[in-house]
This record gives C-alpha cells, structure tokens and sequence, in this order.
C-alpha cells in the first residue's frame, strides 16, 4: 500500500470533488473525470491497493461483485448497449493512479471505439 493517500483515497474521503454514484464498506465508484463516454465509472477498493494482484481475496470478490452489479446499472443509466470493462495493472500499461481501479466505460453501437484487445495496438 502506498504510504501517502492516494487521489481515489481523497476523493472517498470527501477532499477532492467527485460524483460518487455507489458506495459500501469496502468499495467506491464514482464518475472519471475525463470520461471516455457518458457514464465512464471507476470503481475501486476503499483501501489503496496498488495492483491487482495486492488485493486481499475477500477485498477482490468485493470489488468484482461491485463491478457486476454496477455494469448494468450504469449501461442502463446511459442507454448504452454494451460497456468495456477493464484495469491498467501496472505503469506499463497505462496505470496513472497506483490505486486499483476497475474501469466500466459504456459503449453505444457504432460509437467507433476499440475493443480492450485493440487498446494496445
Ligand atoms: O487506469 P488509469 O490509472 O490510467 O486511470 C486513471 C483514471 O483516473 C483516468 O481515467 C482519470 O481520468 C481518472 N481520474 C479521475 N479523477 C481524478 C484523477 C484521475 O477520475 N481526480
């Protein structure tokens, strides 16, 4: 775990502005700021894992159980027909915050984005 708070840590404790849209004991989401579509969510640990594979086995089942619940939810919310759901593990691909965060970005037919398997080029 990083020893300073990490941005996400901020913005659940309220210092930072976000629109959190889901919140339990253990797990946030709220709305990127820089959204790659309306309704592009983040959700994360309450604790500031740095990667996946630091994730405590209850705190991941948490975290995933969250993203199933939520992905619908927010497609709907959107009127969206599908959404990629994805994790930067590391600064080599592409992790910016060292906080693990789970991406849920909507996606609307014809809206000429790529596949997760195409991000990489
Ligand atoms: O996966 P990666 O670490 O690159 O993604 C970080 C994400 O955190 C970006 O999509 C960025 O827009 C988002 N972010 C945010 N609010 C902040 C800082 C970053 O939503 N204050």
């Amino acid at each position: 775990m990083s020893e300073e708070p990490t941005i996400f840590e901020q913005i659940i404790a309220g210092d930072i502005p976000a629109r959190i849209v889901y919140e339990n004991d253990t797990v946030a989401a709220f709305l990127d700021a820089n959204p790659l579509a309306p309704g592009h969510t983040l959700v994360v640990p309450k604790e500031p894992y740095e990667r996946l594979d630091d994730l405590p086995e209850g705190l991941a089942a948490d975290l995933w159980a969250a993203v199933q619940e939520l992905t619908p939810r927010i497609e709907s919310a959107v009127d969206a027909d599908a959404s990629n759901v994805g994790v930067n593990n590391g600064s080599a691909a592409g992790q910016e915050v060292p906080h693990v965060h789970v991406h849920i970005v909507p996606r609307f037919e014809g809206d000429g984005g790529k596949p997760i398997h195409a991000v990489a080029g």
